[in-house]
């Protein structure tokens, strides 16, 4: 069969190889059966191994959702009674993470930073001395929204040092840029199988402490389906998800972990950036200018400015890309236009140097200056 390619450049879901689709057609089966729990208990152990976390001391819990279950889960469960939890608010996603710990009621405290600009770790640091019982303290690694790269392992072990767990959004950076999660003092990290391991949507994990999550027994339960010590303990029993999984994306994510494996850390990570190096050349070529400076970024997502161009329209370049089988995706900078490219994905540099002969007819198909104009 036949599927037509489209390159993504949005942040997730990305561009998936033939081997990967084709994967989830399998005969039907009842994921009761033991030949899928069979499938799902290495899964486990390879999501721990790609940032190389000990099986002993680290462990992968599988959830059907979107990534954002991963957020809600770890922020809901690992709370004790009495612990305020602190989120280092700098992009759209650590503003989600707050959203979700005030559905909860539960006590926080943001420590709010710019978002286009790296994180000022002694501000952080002078935040945390004064907030007594700190539960946990959560970042986001990259913010997808800007593209910005955050220091998670100096703001691990600044929560360390306060006596707090450090849970980090890894969603947009795992199975990308190469994480260590001793290294990097992160206790609970998470992702979703349609970003780093460009598997299929519907598959989400949080990979964390053994430890904490048997201690988190104990905390308050905030939720029934998105509880972590549940879902943990269900599987740790029986080798299987608590409810219904996603059947078809667990294959596809067993067929992604294969070719992850095969392609390697390190030269993934080369080919993620060799694609943002194709990004930012076709930036400069063009004339376009971004929101965030190249310093600051993660090599994974550039936010553009749109020009200050009369004839500028956003879904008409958009809608003359896509049918020609590049999809480009609206910013999440509130007080700017901005939109977004991204390096995810089963695509290399050549796709971007396609894409970009496509974006310059665009921009001349609409009357809009190449290069770009700024004021
Ligand atoms: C994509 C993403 C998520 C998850 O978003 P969903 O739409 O729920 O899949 C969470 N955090 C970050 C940083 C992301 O990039």
């Amino acid at each position: 069969m036949e599927v037509k390619r489209n390159i993504l450049l949005n942040p997730g879901p990305s561009t998936t190889t033939d081997t990967v689709k084709m994967a989830q057609i399998v005969p039907d089966i009842c994921p009761r059966e033991k030949e899928f729990g069979g499938i799902m208990k290495p899964m486990r152990d390879d999501l721990v191994k790609i940032v190389h976390g000990d099986p002993e001391e680290y462990t992968a819990v599988l959830f059907c959702g979107s990534g954002t279950i991963c957020i809600d889960i770890t922020l809901n469960s690992l709370l004790d009674e009495g612990k305020t939890a602190v989120v280092i608010q700098n992009g759209s996603y650590s503003q989600r993470a707050c959203e979700v710990i005030r559905a909860y009621g539960m006590p926080l405290v943001e420590i709010v930073q710019p978002i286009d600009k790296a994180v000022d770790l002694e501000y952080v640091e002078s935040k945390l001395k004064e907030i007594p019982n700190i539960g946990y303290v959560y970042m986001t690694h990259h913010e997808t929204g800007t593209g910005l790269l955050n220091p998670i392992r100096e703001v691990g072990a600044l929560a360390h040092k306060y006596g707090a767990f450090f849970i980090t959004d890894t969603t947009s950076s795992y199975a990308m840029i190469p994480i260590d999660v001793k290294r990097d003092n992160i206790d609970f990290c998470m992702a979703s199988a349609q970003k780093g391991i460009m598997g299929m949507t519907g598959l989400s994990y949080v990979i964390g402490r053994r430890d904490i999550i048997a201690k988190s027994k104990d905390f308050p339960t905030r939720s029934y389906y998105c509880n972590l010590f549940l879902q943990y303990d269900y599987f740790e029993k029986t080798g299987e998800m608590h409810f219904t999984p996603p059947v078809q994306t667990i294959y596809a994510a067993k067929q992604a972990l294969v070719e992850y494996f095969e392609e390697g850390e390190e030269n993934k990570w080369a080919r993620h950036l060799r694609v943002m190096k194709a990004i930012h050349d076709g930036e400069d070529r063009l004339g376009l200018q971004e929101a965030l400076s190249r310093d600051v970024q993660s090599g994974l997502v550039s936010a553009i400015k749109y020009p200050d161009d009369p004839n500028w329209d956003f879904d008409k370049v958009h809608d003359y890309c896509y049918e020609r089988g590049f999809t480009i995706y609206p910013g999440k900078i509130e007080s700017k236009g901005t939109f977004r490219l991204c390096a995810l994905g089963a695509i290399d540099s050549g796709d971007i140097e396609d894409f970009w002969v496509v974006f310059e007819e665009a921009m001349k198909a609409n009357n809009i200056a190449v290069p770009a104009v700024y004021n």
